[in-house]
Protein backbone atom coordinates (compact mmCIF):
# COMPACT_ATOMS: atom_id res chain seq x y z
CA UNK A 1 0.00 0.00 0.00
CA UNK A 2 1.32 3.55 -0.81
CA UNK A 3 0.35 6.82 0.80
CA UNK A 4 -1.23 9.23 -0.81
CA UNK A 5 0.97 12.55 -0.11
CA UNK A 6 -2.19 15.30 -0.28
CA UNK A 7 0.97 17.82 1.57
CA UNK A 8 2.58 16.91 -1.83
CA UNK A 9 -0.41 17.74 -4.00
CA UNK A 10 -1.57 21.34 -1.92
CA UNK A 11 2.46 22.21 -2.51
CA UNK A 12 2.09 21.73 -5.98
CA UNK A 13 -0.77 23.26 -6.14
CA UNK A 14 0.17 25.93 -3.95
CA UNK A 15 3.36 26.80 -6.27
CA UNK A 16 1.07 27.68 -9.07
CA UNK A 17 -1.30 29.74 -7.06
CA UNK A 18 1.83 31.95 -6.18
CA UNK A 19 2.77 32.10 -9.79
CA UNK A 20 -0.24 33.27 -11.15
CA UNK A 21 -0.96 35.31 -7.90
CA UNK A 22 2.19 37.12 -9.07
CA UNK A 23 1.04 37.26 -12.63
CA UNK A 24 -1.91 39.06 -11.63
CA UNK A 25 -0.77 41.63 -8.61
CA UNK A 26 1.80 42.59 -11.77
CA UNK A 27 -1.02 43.54 -14.16
CA UNK A 28 -2.79 45.34 -11.13
CA UNK A 29 -5.29 42.79 -10.01
CA UNK A 30 -4.68 41.77 -5.89
CA UNK A 31 -6.40 38.25 -5.87
CA UNK A 32 -8.75 38.57 -2.72
CA UNK A 33 -10.52 35.72 -1.05
CA UNK A 34 -13.46 37.04 1.65
CA UNK A 35 -13.96 34.73 4.35
CA UNK A 36 -17.57 35.71 5.91
CA UNK A 37 -17.37 33.73 9.52
CA UNK A 38 -21.08 33.48 11.38
CA UNK A 39 -20.27 31.81 14.01
CA UNK A 40 -18.10 31.78 17.08
CA UNK A 41 -17.06 28.09 17.05
CA UNK A 42 -13.07 28.04 18.04
CA UNK A 43 -12.38 25.12 15.49
CA UNK A 44 -13.63 27.09 12.72
CA UNK A 45 -11.67 30.21 13.46
CA UNK A 46 -8.93 27.81 13.34
CA UNK A 47 -9.72 26.74 9.80
CA UNK A 48 -10.56 30.20 9.05
CA UNK A 49 -6.79 31.27 10.17
CA UNK A 50 -5.25 28.69 8.20
CA UNK A 51 -7.01 29.73 5.53
CA UNK A 52 -5.78 33.55 5.90
CA UNK A 53 -2.14 32.29 6.47
CA UNK A 54 -1.73 30.05 3.14
CA UNK A 55 -3.50 32.49 1.35
CA UNK A 56 -1.19 35.38 2.10
CA UNK A 57 1.78 33.05 2.02
CA UNK A 58 1.11 32.46 -1.99
CA UNK A 59 0.03 36.22 -2.60
CA UNK A 60 -3.68 36.11 -2.26
CA UNK A 61 -5.23 38.53 0.09
CA UNK A 62 -7.72 37.03 2.32
CA UNK A 63 -10.50 39.11 4.50
CA UNK A 64 -12.25 37.86 7.03
CA UNK A 65 -15.50 39.16 7.62
CA UNK A 66 -16.43 37.69 11.27
CA UNK A 67 -20.62 37.95 12.35
CA UNK A 68 -21.30 38.26 15.90
CA UNK A 69 -24.98 36.47 15.95
CA UNK A 70 -26.00 37.00 12.94
CA UNK A 71 -29.54 36.11 11.73
CA UNK A 72 -30.34 35.12 7.91
CA UNK A 73 -30.67 38.46 6.65
CA UNK A 74 -27.38 39.95 7.96
CA UNK A 75 -25.46 37.20 6.88
CA UNK A 76 -27.09 37.59 3.29
CA UNK A 77 -26.55 40.85 3.20
CA UNK A 78 -22.84 40.58 3.77
CA UNK A 79 -23.02 37.56 1.13
CA UNK A 80 -24.57 40.58 -1.65
CA UNK A 81 -22.17 42.81 -0.16
CA UNK A 82 -19.00 41.14 -1.04
CA UNK A 83 -20.73 39.91 -4.34
CA UNK A 84 -21.04 43.46 -5.64
CA UNK A 85 -17.12 44.68 -4.22
CA UNK A 86 -15.33 44.92 -7.31
CA UNK A 87 -11.96 44.15 -5.22
CA UNK A 88 -13.42 40.78 -3.57
CA UNK A 89 -12.53 37.75 -6.07
CA UNK A 90 -13.94 34.56 -4.19
CA UNK A 91 -16.20 34.01 -1.56
CA UNK A 92 -16.76 31.22 0.98
CA UNK A 93 -18.86 31.21 4.06
CA UNK A 94 -17.85 29.21 6.82
CA UNK A 95 -20.23 27.14 8.71
CA UNK A 96 -21.93 26.18 11.48
CA UNK A 97 -24.52 28.66 10.71
CA UNK A 98 -26.98 29.57 13.30
CA UNK A 99 -29.55 27.29 13.77
CA UNK A 100 -32.34 26.98 10.68
CA UNK A 101 -30.39 28.59 8.64
CA UNK A 102 -28.19 26.42 5.81
CA UNK A 103 -25.74 27.00 3.11
CA UNK A 104 -27.99 26.33 0.42
CA UNK A 105 -30.45 29.21 1.55
CA UNK A 106 -27.39 31.98 1.62
CA UNK A 107 -25.06 30.54 -0.88
CA UNK A 108 -27.64 31.49 -3.35
CA UNK A 109 -26.65 35.31 -2.47
CA UNK A 110 -23.12 34.72 -4.02
CA UNK A 111 -22.30 35.79 -7.17
CA UNK A 112 -21.45 32.98 -9.18
CA UNK A 113 -18.91 34.47 -10.34
CA UNK A 114 -17.06 34.26 -7.28
CA UNK A 115 -18.43 31.30 -5.86
CA UNK A 116 -15.44 29.34 -5.34
CA UNK A 117 -16.49 26.65 -2.97
CA UNK A 118 -19.72 25.84 -4.88
CA UNK A 119 -21.97 27.34 -2.14
CA UNK A 120 -24.61 28.21 -4.95
CA UNK A 121 -26.36 25.63 -6.11
CA UNK A 122 -26.58 26.79 -9.64
CA UNK A 123 -22.75 25.10 -9.22
CA UNK A 124 -23.92 22.16 -8.43
CA UNK A 125 -26.77 22.48 -11.28
CA UNK A 126 -23.91 22.71 -13.20
CA UNK A 127 -21.62 20.06 -11.97
CA UNK A 128 -25.12 17.89 -12.85
CA UNK A 129 -24.91 18.88 -15.93
CA UNK A 130 -21.70 17.98 -16.55
CA UNK A 131 -20.68 21.94 -17.17
CA UNK A 132 -17.84 23.56 -15.62
CA UNK A 133 -17.75 25.36 -12.37
CA UNK A 134 -16.07 25.38 -9.10
CA UNK A 135 -17.19 22.09 -7.22
CA UNK A 136 -17.10 22.50 -3.25
CA UNK A 137 -13.05 22.61 -2.61
CA UNK A 138 -13.42 19.38 -0.56
CA UNK A 139 -14.86 17.33 -3.75
CA UNK A 140 -12.60 18.99 -5.75
CA UNK A 141 -9.90 17.72 -3.59
CA UNK A 142 -11.00 14.43 -4.11
CA UNK A 143 -10.67 14.42 -7.54
CA UNK A 144 -7.28 16.26 -7.68
CA UNK A 145 -6.41 13.55 -5.62
CA UNK A 146 -7.50 10.76 -8.08
CA UNK A 147 -6.41 12.40 -11.45
CA UNK A 148 -2.40 13.24 -9.65
CA UNK A 149 -2.37 9.71 -8.68
CA UNK A 150 -3.01 9.22 -12.74
CA UNK A 151 -5.71 6.61 -12.24
CA UNK A 152 -8.39 5.56 -14.82
CA UNK A 153 -11.44 6.63 -13.58
CA UNK A 154 -13.17 6.05 -16.82
CA UNK A 155 -15.32 2.97 -16.26
CA UNK A 156 -13.80 2.64 -12.70
CA UNK A 157 -16.40 1.28 -10.25
CA UNK A 158 -16.64 4.48 -7.54
CA UNK A 159 -18.34 4.14 -4.27
CA UNK A 160 -19.27 7.43 -2.17
CA UNK A 161 -20.13 7.09 1.31
CA UNK A 162 -22.00 10.11 2.13
CA UNK A 163 -24.37 12.39 0.21
CA UNK A 164 -23.78 15.97 1.89
CA UNK A 165 -24.35 18.43 -0.73
CA UNK A 166 -20.74 19.99 0.30
CA UNK A 167 -18.79 16.20 -0.03
CA UNK A 168 -20.80 13.07 -1.02
CA UNK A 169 -22.82 14.73 -4.05
CA UNK A 170 -20.47 16.47 -5.41
CA UNK A 171 -17.54 14.41 -5.04
CA UNK A 172 -20.30 11.72 -7.13
CA UNK A 173 -20.85 14.00 -9.44
CA UNK A 174 -17.28 15.03 -10.34
CA UNK A 175 -16.89 11.20 -10.54
CA UNK A 176 -19.45 10.55 -12.85
CA UNK A 177 -18.45 13.38 -15.26
CA UNK A 178 -15.41 11.29 -15.51
CA UNK A 179 -17.33 8.46 -16.51
CA UNK A 180 -17.15 6.14 -13.61
CA UNK A 181 -20.01 3.61 -12.55
CA UNK A 182 -20.97 6.00 -9.27
CA UNK A 183 -22.74 4.30 -6.22
CA UNK A 184 -23.61 7.08 -3.80
CA UNK A 185 -24.45 5.53 0.19
CA UNK A 186 -25.53 7.02 3.44
CA UNK A 187 -26.64 5.85 6.68
CA UNK A 188 -30.02 3.94 5.37
CA UNK A 189 -27.70 1.51 2.79
CA UNK A 190 -28.22 -2.15 3.28
CA UNK A 191 -25.12 -4.17 3.35
CA UNK A 192 -22.55 -1.10 3.24
CA UNK A 193 -19.60 -3.19 3.62
CA UNK A 194 -20.53 -5.12 0.62
CA UNK A 195 -21.33 -2.41 -1.86
CA UNK A 196 -18.07 -0.66 -0.74
CA UNK A 197 -16.12 -4.02 -1.25
CA UNK A 198 -17.05 -3.26 -4.99
CA UNK A 199 -15.01 -0.20 -5.76
CA UNK A 200 -12.24 0.47 -7.14
CA UNK A 201 -12.90 4.05 -5.70
CA UNK A 202 -14.08 4.11 -2.23
CA UNK A 203 -14.13 7.82 -1.08
CA UNK A 204 -15.54 7.96 2.63
CA UNK A 205 -17.69 11.32 3.58
CA UNK A 206 -19.13 10.52 7.04
CA UNK A 207 -17.81 11.93 9.81
CA UNK A 208 -17.66 8.69 11.74
CA UNK A 209 -14.45 8.07 13.07
CA UNK A 210 -12.56 4.36 11.74
CA UNK A 211 -15.56 3.19 10.48
CA UNK A 212 -14.57 2.02 7.37
CA UNK A 213 -12.79 -1.31 8.12
CA UNK A 214 -10.95 -3.71 6.16
CA UNK A 215 -13.84 -5.66 5.31
CA UNK A 216 -15.23 -2.53 3.63
CA UNK A 217 -12.45 -2.55 1.02
CA UNK A 218 -11.43 -5.03 -2.16
CA UNK A 219 -8.01 -5.69 -2.43
CA UNK A 220 -5.69 -2.92 -3.89
CA UNK A 221 -9.02 -0.33 -4.21
CA UNK A 222 -7.78 3.30 -3.86
CA UNK A 223 -9.14 5.08 -0.95
CA UNK A 224 -10.20 8.55 -0.34
CA UNK A 225 -10.55 9.56 3.55
CA UNK A 226 -12.54 12.89 3.69
CA UNK A 227 -13.58 12.61 7.21
CA UNK A 228 -12.06 14.90 9.83
CA UNK A 229 -12.85 13.75 13.24
CA UNK A 230 -11.73 15.35 16.58
CA UNK A 231 -9.84 13.26 19.27
CA UNK A 232 -10.27 13.53 22.82
CA UNK A 233 -6.34 14.32 22.60
CA UNK A 234 -6.42 17.38 20.25
CA UNK A 235 -5.69 15.60 17.15
CA UNK A 236 -8.06 13.99 13.93
CA UNK A 237 -8.59 10.81 12.26
CA UNK A 238 -10.69 10.03 9.51
CA UNK A 239 -13.67 7.82 8.63
CA UNK A 240 -10.94 4.72 7.67
CA UNK A 241 -9.65 2.81 10.28
CA UNK A 242 -5.98 3.13 8.55
CA UNK A 243 -4.51 0.76 10.76
CA UNK A 244 -6.78 -2.29 9.32
CA UNK A 245 -6.88 -0.65 5.89
CA UNK A 246 -3.53 -0.05 4.96
CA UNK A 247 -2.80 -3.67 4.24
CA UNK A 248 -5.99 -3.88 2.13
CA UNK A 249 -5.79 -0.77 0.47
CA UNK A 250 -3.26 -0.11 -2.76
CA UNK A 251 -3.48 3.25 -2.31
CA UNK A 252 -4.99 5.49 0.73
CA UNK A 253 -5.41 8.92 1.99
CA UNK A 254 -3.72 9.70 5.60
CA UNK A 255 -5.66 11.96 8.01
CA UNK A 256 -4.73 14.33 8.70
CA UNK A 257 -2.32 15.01 5.19
CA UNK A 258 -4.58 13.54 2.92
CA UNK A 259 -7.52 15.67 1.69
CA UNK A 260 -7.93 18.64 3.91
CA UNK A 261 -4.68 20.52 2.85
CA UNK A 262 -5.37 20.13 -1.28
CA UNK A 263 -8.97 21.70 0.20
CA UNK A 264 -7.26 24.56 1.02
CA UNK A 265 -4.74 24.71 -2.04
CA UNK A 266 -8.05 24.74 -4.09
CA UNK A 267 -9.89 27.26 -2.22
CA UNK A 268 -7.03 29.51 -3.22
CA UNK A 269 -6.25 28.67 -6.85
CA UNK A 270 -10.53 28.89 -7.44
CA UNK A 271 -9.74 32.48 -6.06
CA UNK A 272 -7.16 33.26 -8.46
CA UNK A 273 -9.69 31.46 -11.41
CA UNK A 274 -11.73 33.96 -9.72
CA UNK A 275 -9.65 36.97 -10.23
CA UNK A 276 -8.75 36.07 -13.81
CA UNK A 277 -12.30 35.82 -14.83
CA UNK A 278 -13.14 39.32 -12.91
CA UNK A 279 -11.05 40.58 -16.07
CA UNK A 280 -13.45 39.36 -18.31
CA UNK A 281 -16.82 39.25 -16.18
CA UNK A 282 -16.23 42.28 -13.97
P1 LIG B 1 -22.62 15.31 6.89
O1 LIG B 1 -23.31 16.47 6.24
O2 LIG B 1 -22.87 15.01 8.33
O3 LIG B 1 -22.98 14.01 6.01
C1 LIG B 1 -22.58 12.75 6.46
C2 LIG B 1 -23.08 11.70 5.50
O4 LIG B 1 -22.71 10.43 6.03
C3 LIG B 1 -24.62 11.67 5.36
O5 LIG B 1 -24.97 11.53 4.00
C4 LIG B 1 -25.04 10.46 6.18
O6 LIG B 1 -26.15 9.78 5.67
C5 LIG B 1 -23.83 9.58 6.03
N1 LIG B 1 -23.75 8.63 7.15
C6 LIG B 1 -23.83 8.88 8.48
N2 LIG B 1 -23.72 7.75 9.18
C7 LIG B 1 -23.58 6.75 8.29
C8 LIG B 1 -23.42 5.36 8.42
N3 LIG B 1 -23.40 4.74 9.59
N4 LIG B 1 -23.31 4.63 7.28
C9 LIG B 1 -23.33 5.23 6.07
N5 LIG B 1 -23.46 6.57 5.89
C10 LIG B 1 -23.59 7.31 6.99
O7 LIG B 1 -21.05 15.45 6.76
P2 LIG B 1 -20.14 16.19 5.63
O8 LIG B 1 -20.22 17.65 5.81
O9 LIG B 1 -20.39 15.59 4.29
O10 LIG B 1 -18.69 15.74 6.13
C11 LIG B 1 -18.30 14.39 6.14
C12 LIG B 1 -16.94 14.27 6.81
O11 LIG B 1 -16.00 15.01 6.03
C13 LIG B 1 -16.86 14.89 8.21
O12 LIG B 1 -15.94 14.14 8.98
C14 LIG B 1 -16.28 16.26 7.97
O13 LIG B 1 -15.59 16.77 9.09
C15 LIG B 1 -15.34 15.95 6.85
N6 LIG B 1 -14.98 17.12 6.02
C16 LIG B 1 -13.67 17.26 5.71
C17 LIG B 1 -13.26 18.31 4.92
C18 LIG B 1 -11.81 18.43 4.55
O14 LIG B 1 -11.39 19.43 3.99
N7 LIG B 1 -11.00 17.41 4.79
C19 LIG B 1 -14.19 19.25 4.48
C20 LIG B 1 -15.55 19.06 4.76
C21 LIG B 1 -15.93 17.97 5.54
P3 LIG B 1 -27.64 10.43 5.65
O15 LIG B 1 -27.62 11.43 4.54
O16 LIG B 1 -28.52 9.27 5.39
O17 LIG B 1 -27.84 11.06 7.00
Amino acid sequence: MSDIDGRAVAKAIRADVAAAAAKLRAEGTAPTLAVVVPTDDEGTAWYVRSIKKAAEKEGVDCRVEQLDAPGKGEIIAKLQELSADPDVHGIICQTPLPDGVTLPEVGWYISPFKDIDGANSEGLGRLAQGRRTWAPATAAAVLELLKREGLELSGARAVVVGRSTVVGKPAALLLLNESATVTVCHSRTKDLAAVCREADVLVAAVGRAGMIGADFVKPGATVIDVGTNPTDDGGLVGDVDYAAVAPVAGRLTPVPGGVGPVTTALLLRHTVEAAELSKTHP
